[in-house]
């Protein structure tokens, strides 16, 4: 837990997070922010910045998650593919210092273009 991370106190509930899954070590919630419809986000529970510095446990964690999450998200907003990415590092366009990975619904009707296009 770190003072200073938004991601951190919607983990602890200290600000509400649209919480769409839990497991012990992980937490999925929906980007504030998103860049299409049930865009959500994966996180360790346990503050950590950079996706090298995840331990073996918490990483098996985020990705069994993700992993299980992919086909509900699809399915809840009828979405025909996702984007599944993660911004490492302040040079990769990661704002939030919390490891996360993004969930992003896409659509047939959204052309098909790659996430970095969809970003910007
Ligand atoms: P990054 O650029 O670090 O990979 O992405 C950070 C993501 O966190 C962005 O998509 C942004 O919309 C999202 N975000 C930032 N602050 C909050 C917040 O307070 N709550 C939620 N749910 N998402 C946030």
């Amino acid at each position: 837990m770190s003072d200073d991370c938004i991601f951190c106190s919607i983990i602890s509930g200290d600000i509400p997070g649209r919480v769409v899954a839990e497991t012990d070590d992980a937490l999925a919630f929906l980007d504030a922010n998103p860049l299409a419809p049930g865009h959500a986000l994966v996180v360790p529970k346990a503050h950590t910045e950079r996706l090298a510095d995840l331990g073996a446990d918490e990483s098996r964690a985020v990705f069994d998650l993700v992993h299980d999450l992919v086909p509900d998200v699809e399915a809840a907003v009828d979405a025909d593919g996702l984007n599944v990415g993660i911004n490492d590092g302040e040079a990769a366009g990661q704002e939030v210092p919390h490891v996360h990975v993004h969930l992003v619904p896409r659509f047939e009707s959204d052309g098909g273009s790659p996430i970095h296009a969809v970003a910007g």
